[in-house]
């Protein structure tokens, strides 16, 4: 873990950091706790400078040695609203109060910054050991249904199982799901967990019927396992793949690019039928324009068709523009488009062919 150049007695690593430390994970975020009022001991720590204040939630950004760090007030949280946002409570409650709020035991550990002991209210060293993933209450998915998602993602990561009761909870709470809830949040946890692109994480997701939790539907698995494929191709949001499948992810905010490659992917699963056998050139036709994470989706329909025009159909490409129609005299029309698409059929069955023959061609065309 890289540790930061500041020790008190009251401060502490916190959650995620302690956890990836005993794994032997490389740690992205460091949490750190002050047990009291953060921002007050940050005004009294010498040399550093105070970036930023959230007093709401207690906690502050310094930058101390060219280093930025942000410091939590151990703080107490309810959930009024279930699903949603925790309301704050008590600020600079106890160590052990700030530690029940958390998901899972394996995220309820601490460090001191000071003496470097490790504190464990909830057995989550123990938890480590075994591999197992424990909610800290019964009421834990009711409260935050998003800590399911968090499950599956920190199972697939670490390769952790649900310990017996907590599974049951969840099954609980997945044949009685409350739908009011933030799907903002709910969808930044899958997007970490898809990211992984494991298809274990995907086959649980689907069997365990955890997918509910975005829509009420039903959806069976995939015969095409997308994880060597996605692998293969590299594309950028290996997530939208996985859960753009889902028959009905309304309810989650999608960026425009998100909602794109899951509307092209519907709109080519109805244009195409399965077993038709269709020509290179409507294939291209296609998927033409949309992401290869759409071509990735209509994968798990036919791998076929969507492999060679990943391999092979995509990297062909029409030389002749319409600069060049313009100078044989044409004026700009639909016409174009026409012509383009007969010189690209012949392109598609020669794709050596030059320039000079695709303009040939094209006067043949007219
Ligand atoms: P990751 O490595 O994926 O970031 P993390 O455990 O560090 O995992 P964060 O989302 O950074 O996760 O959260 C930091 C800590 O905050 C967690 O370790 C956990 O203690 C607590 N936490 C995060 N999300 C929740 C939640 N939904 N409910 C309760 N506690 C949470």
């Amino acid at each position: 873990m890289s540790i930061i150049n500041l020790k008190d007695k009251n401060l502490y690593y916190i959650g995620g950091v302690v956890r990836d430390e005993i794994l032997g994970h490389k740690s992205f975020d460091i949490d750190i706790t002050y047990v009291g009022d953060a921002i007050e001991f940050a005004k009294t720590i010498p040399d550093a400078q105070i970036l930023q204040i959230n007093e709401p939630f207690g906690t502050v950004r310094i930058k101390m040695n060219g280093e930025e760090i942000d410091i939590a007030s151990t703080r107490c949280e309810t959930y009024p609203q279930k699903g949603h946002l925790p309301v704050v409570g008590d600020i600079g409650c106890s160590l052990k109060e700030d530690v029940l709020r958390r998901d899972f035991t394996i995220n309820a550990l601490t460090k001191s910054t000071l003496t470097g002991e490790i504190i464990d209210y909830t057995k989550g060293l123990e938890d480590i050991k075994t591999k197992t993933l424990r909610i800290l209450h019964d009421n834990s998915f009711i409260d935050d249904p998003t800590r399911i998602v968090r499950a599956l993602k920190f199972s697939v990561r670490f390769g952790f199982e649900l310990e017996p009761h907590t599974k049951k909870l969840q099954d609980e709470y997945l044949s009685n799901i409350n739908y009011d809830m933030s799907y903002k949040r709910l969808k930044k946890e899958l997007v970490e967990t898809f990211n992984l692109n494991s298809w274990t994480a995907f086959e649980r997701f689907i069997e365990q019927g955890i997918y509910k939790l975005i829509a009420p539907c039903e959806f069976t698995l995939p015969t095409v396992n997308l994880e060597e494929l996605i692998n293969l191709y590299n594309p950028i949001y290996p997530w939208i793949i996985y859960v753009g499948l889902l028959p009905d992810i309304s309810n989650l905010p999608l960026t425009k690019s998100e909602k794109k490659i899951v509307d092209d992917y519907k709109k080519i699963l109805n244009q195409v039928q399965n077993d038709k056998i269709i020509s290179d050139f409507e294939i291209y036709k296609n998927f033409e324009g949309v992401n290869l994470e759409t071509v990735l989706m209509y994968a798990t329909v036919n791998t076929e068709v969507a492999t060679r025009y990943l391999d092979i159909l995509r990297h062909i490409k029409l030389e002749i523009t319409g600069k060049d129609l313009q100078n044989l005299g044409i004026p700009p029309s639909s016409k174009y488009s026409e012509i383009f698409d007969c010189v690209l059929k012949e392109k598609l069955k020669n794709p050596e062919l030059s320039k000079f023959e695709e303009i040939e061609l094209a006067k043949k065309f007219l």
